[in-house]
């Protein structure tokens, strides 16, 4: 179990030969490239380490997956990309005869996949198929829940390539595959047989296999998606403080969603990575110490902001304070909204 985040003594790259990088809140948020994002993947590159870019969004292939990377400064090409619409079509193909029809309820993206795999994608219950892939995509509504509702209760299997509930947008959350997979489950009375994407490690232990890597290492911004499914995967973890989740939700975080790092963002890969120190009930690193102290963890000393986190986390992980002193955390720069 994750009792504080680990030391490296040496960068995680080269150390860790394939990187495994969540795209929305690590590599760009909506239309913005992260700050330093599109440079230490570069530099991580020169180092010698590979980079995956794994994704949940079944609405885009991999080709335009790539060239949006690229658009963002990132050299990408599409055999660096898993999308889970390529996830569910290869465990289709793996589980169902050549031929063998397959609903689509999700973009025009996810029903070029199952064709790709050798499988016959319909839009249509009535062409009897064996089994129902449901994505994300701007395009599905009523009229395909109808059908996959109907595929389902004449006893076609149900995939789903990914449970979000929420896709960010810039006016907050909207729904995503998640509350549309809810609708249909509410319909007909149960849930999807098969879940590809993040949390569930498939999609990064197919990475991983397909790149031959034998140290892989998870980046996300995201604790119950890419932190959970690095768990799963049995891969260790970097979180960057780039994306979603705030120092509060850090310290909150249950063991089996606890990364093995922490850094502000991907320039982490390219650093050491302090050891923690201990002092009685206090943990320190770097300059600062954290303790519990009439129920909250309060933080004393300087310097960077990343170490005082590393310090709480020892604290909140091992004694189940999770709240954080007001004043103190303030002063260490431990604030809600951390970017
Ligand atoms: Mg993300």
């Amino acid at each position: 179990m994750t009792s504080e985040p680990l030391a490296s003594p040496d960068p995680l790259v080269p150390a860790y030969d394939l990187v495994l990088l969540d795209l929305d809140g690590v590599v760009y948020i909506g239309d913005h490239a992260v700050p330093h994002a599109a440079e230490a993947l570069s530099a991580a590159r020169d180092a010698g380490a590979g980079l995956h870019f794994v994704t949940n969004n079944a609405s885009r292939r991999a080709p335009r997956v790539a060239e949006r990377l690229r658009g963002f400064g990132v050299a990408a090409t599409e055999d660096e990309v898993i999308t889970s619409a390529q996830g569910a079509a290869a465990l289709l193909a793996r589980q169902l005869p050549a031929g063998a029809t397959v609903l689509v309820v999700g973009a025009d993206a996810l029903v070029a996949e199952i064709s790709d795999v050798g499988l016959r994608p319909t839009r249509s219950a009535d062409d009897k198929p064996a089994a129902v892939v449901q994505g994300y995509g701007r395009e599905v509504g009523w009229e395909q829940f109808v059908e996959a509702a109907v595929a389902i209760r004449r006893g076609a299997q149900w995939v789903a390539t990914n449970l979000d509930l929420t896709l960010p947008s810039a006016r907050g959350p909207v729904p995503g595959n998640g509350s549309l997979v809810a609708a249909v489950a509410a319909a007909v009375d149960r849930r999807p047989d098969v879940v590809v994407g993040k949390p569930e490690p498939a999609l990064f232990r197919q990475a991983s296999q397909r790149r031959g890597a034998a140290r892989p290492l998870v980046v996300g911004d995201r604790l119950d998606t890419d932190i959970e499914g690095a768990v799963r995967a049995e891969m260790p973890s970097l979180l960057v403080m780039t994306g979603v989740t705030s120092p509060a939700e850090l310290l909150a975080a249950p063991p089996h969603q606890r990364p093995s790092y922490l850094a502000e963002d991907l320039r982490g890969l390219l650093a050491p990575h302090p050891e923690l120190r201990r002092d009685g009930e206090r943990a320190g690193c770097g300059g600062w110490w954290a303790e519990s102290a009439d129920g909250a963890i309060r933080l004393t000393g300087d310097g960077e902001r990343i170490d005082a986190l590393r310090a709480a986390c020892a604290i909140a992980w091992t004694t189940g304070v999770t709240e954080l002193d007001t004043d103190s955390a303030r002063a260490a720069g431990l604030v809600a909204s951390w970017t």
